[in-house]
């Protein structure tokens, strides 16, 4: 039998190019691809405007799923086929297409008598994981989507409470430097205590940008974190913090000002004050963030970039931000000792790192041949489960009474003891 199948298609980015030649220009855009998309759809079935930048295709008599996603696979290149002419400008799009039919594999029954209405919000759905996954493509709705839907607002709905309750706590993973065991700093980790279980930040960092809960969070996290750091540095240990940061967090209108507010009301000098960018941000060239960033480390905040190495930034992105930092990716510091190109790239970050005058720190650290390769290489710093586990701020403690931290394969309490209040040598 064939069936109703209905394609959603919404432009990527768009509010971004009204901005810049302004809508009345903008509404040309839309109209020449209306023009497109009814161009590459059979005449009999119906394309209509349904947003502001969407648009939608009823197909009625749809045959396999696989002719729909071929139909919705040329709409997305009728789109990005080549640019669109307006006002002497070209102007580059791309869409995300999403597709649903009635009936198959969506969850919806066959035989209401308006089954539109369910595969216009499956259509909708397969759009939104389109869009997701970066534009520019069609997904067919399959019914996880819609189980992934109701997932991530029951993850919303939970984290909106979860700030407000005080159910999120961090853990501080200790930054050490190799050579002495000296704990040099912790890294903030965001953790949250749902229903006495533990949730891992993978699990609801994703939903929280989307949603931007991030921002909240995000705020949240820095002032918890800034006030642990000022804590320990009234108890004369000289170490700094890391916050990791989302890119939504920092076009937030008001970012560098809540930044400034959060130091200043928790006393963290901002040289302690480490934070921590994924190098994809970097790639994204919003110059909105390189230029926030540039404003914090105007401010004394040191500028790490994370998870470096696992191919987004080329080394030339490097020079785009004011960066102090460079942390390894543990995918490469895993390689250490077995896998020769890993150990090669690992030693030339290193080198390049020096060269540059930025401090090298690598992650994940879990065997003590990574550790001895790595003190090979000349690298200063690292973190890693060998080293120290992700821990409460009590336990970051007695590990700075201590150097109680494992970087010689020895007993924990190791060689490098020195007093608390002995002037550190490094301050991150
Ligand atoms: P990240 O910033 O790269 O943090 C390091 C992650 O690696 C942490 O995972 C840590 O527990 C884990 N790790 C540390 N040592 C080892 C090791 O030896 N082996 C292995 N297998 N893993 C190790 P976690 O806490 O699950 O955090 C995951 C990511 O979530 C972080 O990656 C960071 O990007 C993000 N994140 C965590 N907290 C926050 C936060 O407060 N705000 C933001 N925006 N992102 C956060
Ligand atoms: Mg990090
Ligand atoms: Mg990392």
């Amino acid at each position: 039998t064939r069936r109703i199948g209905v394609i959603f298609l919404d432009l990527d980015r768009f509010t971004a190019v009204n901005d810049s030649i302004g809508h009345g220009a903008g509404d040309l855009v839309l109209a020449q691809a209306a023009r497109r998309l009814r161009a590459t759809v059979p005449v009999h079935d119906t394309v209509a405007r349904w947003g502001s930048d969407e648009f939608a295709v009823l197909v009625e008599n749809a045959g396999s799923p696989a002719e729909l996603a071929e139909l919705a696979e040329r709409l997305v290149g009728a789109i990005s086929a080549e640019p669109f002419r307006v006002a002497g400008q070209q102007i580059a799009l791309t869409a995300s297409v999403g597709v649903a039919q009635a009936g198959r594999d969506s969850g919806t029954p066959d035989h209401p008598d308006d089954p539109t209405g369910l595969v216009l919000r499956n259509a909708d759905v397969a759009m939104s994981r389109a869009k997701e996954a970066g534009g520019d493509r069609a997904e067919v709705y399959a019914a996880h989507m819609h189980a992934d839907v109701v997932r991530r607002l029951e993850i919303v709905t939970g984290l909106q409470r979860a700030i407000s309750n005080g159910e999120l706590t961090l853990q501080y993973q200790p930054i050490v430097e190799l050579a002495t065991s000296r704990v040099v700093g912790a890294e903030a980790l965001v953790r949250w205590w749902r229903d006495g279980e533990v949730v891992a930040p993978r699990e609801f960092l994703g939903v929280a940008e989307e949603s931007g809960l991030i921002v909240p969070l995000g705020e949240w996290v820095l002032r918890q974190a800034c006030a642990q750091g000022a804590a320990w540095r009234r108890a004369s240990w000289d170490v700094g913090v890391s916050v990791n940061l989302s890119g939504r967090q920092i076009t937030a209108p008001g970012f560098t000002a809540r930044v400034a507010a959060i130091l200043a009301e928790t006393g963290l000098p901002s040289t302690a004050l480490t934070v921590e960018v994924n190098e994809r941000i970097l790639v994204e060239e919003d110059g909105l963030i390189a230029d926030r960033l540039a404003e914090l480390h105007q401010m004394g905040v040191r500028m790490a970039i994370d998870d470096f190495g696992i191919g987004y930034a080329s080394l030339a992105h490097l020079r785009q931000v004011p960066l102090d930092i460079i942390k390894i990716d543990p995918s490469f510091v895993a390689g250490l000792g077995h896998d020769d190109t890993l150990t090669l790239l690992t030693k030339t970050v290193v080198q390049v790192g020096r060269e540059l005058g930025l401090r090298v720190i690598a992650e994940g650290i879990e065997q003590p041949r990574q550790l001895s390769a790595l003190r090979e290489m000349g690298c200063d710093y690292g973190q890693g489960f060998l080293v120290a586990r992700p821990m409460a701020a009590p336990g970051v403690e007695a590990l700075m009474r201590t150097e109680g931290v494992r970087t010689s394969g020895e007993a924990p309490g190791g060689p490098a003891k020195h007093e608390p209040n002995e002037p550190a040598r490094l301050g991150m």
